[in-house]
């Protein structure tokens, strides 16, 4: 057994215009982390670009076709305050999909423990019909729904730990009593999404809002006293992971105070549930973090769990 790792080179086509916190540059800086010899036994591989089948396990046709149709011959297109598409931007994010689903198919399979993606665009802000915060589809989502109604399994947790809510995948998920979605995440902080009270017509939902400035001694007591027993009682199946570094404390969208080490307790966290509940299936997909040395460096901490765990 050991950790799979994907990516694809088309994620280095998205670009989004000069000065945008979600650039090409990020996704860079994690693989140029991943040349360290630590992470000589990931087991990389190649993903397929998801089929549009794969989309429309979450969202309509009539909104795939207004994004494949919306990216531009040249330079860049706005779909609203934070959401650019660029000659790429399709290609990219049906690779994003692909990486994710074929991490999901590998671990499933057996062929891995756990499991990594690293793509761009993120996904977990894009709602059913409606791009939004960098997001274009909801990647992780899918994902959850392939692994319900494609592998059959009954019980699948996603587990958002990015600074902001995790509003797309709250609403792709928000009727679907077989997934559990727990997001931690600042409040206020835009999209301003992602109260307590919203625990959805089945109650899968779990926010957990945290105030600016928590650090990591509460950010842990909050998943030990919020999210942890919950999961004991779910007994998940299977563990997504919408993996974003934003709540770094050297981030500049946000103002929670993480560190790498805060990233590594809540990695080595969600093996150990995953252990006792899911076979240690984890399937990991990058969404924020946008200081490139933190994010460099709170990915590579994150895989390196995940490897450790995984062999
Ligand atoms: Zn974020």
């Amino acid at each position: 057994m050991s950790t799979a790792f994907y990516t694809d080179p088309a994620c280095l086509n998205h670009a989004t215009p000069e000065g945008h916190p979600e650039q090409v540059a990020r996704l860079v800086s994690i693989l140029a982390a991943l040349e360290h010899r630590d992470f000589a036994g990931l087991d990389r591989r190649q993903a397929p670009m998801a089929e549009v089948a794969e989309l429309l396990r979450c969202h309509p046709q009539d909104y795939i076709d207004r994004i494949r149709a919306a990216e531009p011959d040249a330079g860049n297109h706005q779909l609203d305050a934070d959401t650019w598409m660029s000659p790429g931007s399709w290609a990219a994010a049906l690779a994003g999909v692909g990486a994710v689903t074929a991490a999901l198919d590998a671990v499933v399979a057996g062929e891995a423990r756990n499991a990594f993606a690293a793509i761009r665009p993120p996904g977990h802000h894009a709602e059913t019909a409606t791009p939004m915060g960098f997001c274009l589809f909801g990647t992780v989502a899918i994902a959850a729904k392939r692994a319900l109604d494609h592998h059959g399994l009954s019980r699948v947790a996603v587990l958002d730990f990015d600074v902001h809510h995790g509003n797309g995948t709250q609403d792709l998920l928000w009727d679907e009593p077989r997934a559990l979605f727990v997001s931690s995440h600042q409040f206020p902080l835009w999209p301003g999404t992602g109260r307590a009270e919203e625990t959805g017509p089945h109650g899968t939902i779990l926010n957990v809002p945290l105030a600016p400035g928590t650090r990591g001694p509460d950010f842990r007591d909050a998943w030990e006293g919020q999210v942890f027993p919950r999961l004991d009682i779910f007994k998940p199946e299977l563990i997504l992971i919408s993996a974003g570094f934003d709540a770094h404390i050297d981030d500049p969208l946000a103002q929670l105070a993480l560190t790498e080490e805060d990233f590594i307790w809540i990695t080595h966290r969600i093996c150990d549930l995953a252990d006792a509940h899911a076979g240690g299936r984890v399937v990991s997909a990058l969404e924020g973090g946008y200081n490139l040395d933190a994010l460099a460096a709170s990915t590579a901490a994150h895989i390196r769990v995940l490897m450790e765990r995984g062999a």
